[in-house]
């Protein structure tokens, strides 16, 4: 969804069901792994106009799945999450990176932008990223895959030998 800022007279209100998750797939080969969206993200979203920045606060709810590091299981990890950020419109010439973030404020980023659309989408996506966790965990404590034969620790005992010394020490007792 794109705003263009001329229908922003003070600030204005969003909210709406963000269903194009379709960066997922682009980014799932770089760093994200087998991150999934399955339903539309709710957006709540409010867009203060104090030209030329923009002060956008929001929340987006809503969940993915994700490949546990450690065990490859898939599971669901719901969020809700808040955030606020600060928006620069400025004229081409002016655009020095339009990828540089500039870190101001503690949890303030200013980020600059031209034409006269703000890229509601691209910031709900850019929130998205930061929730995904780099190594995905399916439990705190998962146990991962053995191994010897590649069970999944979390479900079965295998009794392989592994490094685990207490493992180690009941197998030497059954051969002698
Ligand atoms: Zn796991
Ligand atoms: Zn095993």
């Amino acid at each position: 969804m794109k705003i263009n800022i001329s229908e922003i007279a003070d600030s204005r209100e969003l909210k709406y069901k963000e269903d194009d998750l379709s960066f997922f797939e682009s980014m799932k080969e770089d760093s994200l792994g087998e991150i999934e969206i399955k339903e539309p993200v709710s957006v709540d979203i409010s867009i203060k106009n104090q030209r030329p920045k923009f002060y956008v606060t929001g929340a987006i709810k809503g969940a993915m799945t994700l490949g546990c590091s450690r065990c490859i299981k898939s599971y669901g990890l719901s969020f809700d999450s808040k955030f606020s950020m600060t928006l620069e419109q400025v004229r081409d010439d002016d655009l020095a990176d339009i990828h540089e973030i500039e870190l101001t404020d503690q949890d303030l980023q200013v980020e600059q932008f031209t034409g006269d659309e703000i890229d509601v989408t691209r910031i709900v996506q850019e929130q998205i990223v930061l929730l995904c966790p780099m190594q995905p965990l399916c439990k705190e404590d998962c146990k991962g895959l053995c191994s010897q034969c590649g069970g999944n620790l979390n479900e079965v005992d295998c009794g392989c030998e592994i490094e685990e010394k207490e493992n180690t020490f009941s197998i030497l007792k059954n051969i002698t």
